[in-house]
């Protein structure tokens, strides 16, 4: 195969060595494999299965593969802690009202980053850069209560929808398996 017109891959792409380049270009690489045998679901935006996953960033955390999603089923909502901030709360907002999910699954682990750091980190931050952030580090000890505060937040939040159907886990990173927590 020559140039194609719907592809941005430079000429030649295809021949290059996979070991030279950032890990960017790795990805990119990747992804014309990945485009070149994707075919178009045929989807809308609206996640099949009315649910929306608010989890940690954790790289050993493969949600559609622990909960054996499928593309298309679910959004997708992920950051340091997998902590309900407002932004977690303006896509969830979004997600409900916009895009129809009424399920909301919260996800936290075994082994999350932010048990070993504390508010301090936000301190030292400050201190090094002359700027105290406007976010909080969210560090937590208990990962139970943890959970239970975003469930809570959830639950609580004026703008969405759908708070009924609000159930919080500890993902175990050495089992891979579930352990839901008592929202009590
Ligand atoms: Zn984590």
């Amino acid at each position: 195969m020559s140039m194609t017109t719907s592809a941005s891959v430079p000429a030649g792409s295809t021949d290059a060595p996979a070991s030279s380049g950032t890990v960017t270009d790795r990805l990119v690489e990747a992804n014309a494999q990945y485009a070149a045998e994707f075919t178009d679901p045929g989807m809308d935006a609206r996640p099949v299965l009315n649910v929306a996953v608010v989890a940690c960033m954790d790289a050993r955390l493969d949600l559609h593969a622990a909960l054996g999603l499928d593309l298309g089923d679910c959004h997708t909502i992920r950051n340091a802690g997998g902590v309900v901030t407002d932004d977690v709360i303006r896509s969830l907002t979004i997600s409900q009202r916009a895009l129809g999910t009424r399920s909301v699954v919260l996800i936290h682990h075994t082994n999350c980053g932010l048990e070993s750091l504390t508010e301090d980190f936000r301190h030292e931050l400050e201190m090094e850069v002359g700027q105290r952030p406007a976010w909080a580090v969210e560090a937590f000890r208990d990962v139970d209560q943890d959970v239970r505060q975003a469930m809570q937040r959830v639950r609580t939040s004026p703008f969405l929808l759908h708070t009924d159907d609000v159930r919080g886990f500890v993902f175990d990173v050495k089992s891979g398996l579930l352990r839901e927590v008592d929202p009590a």
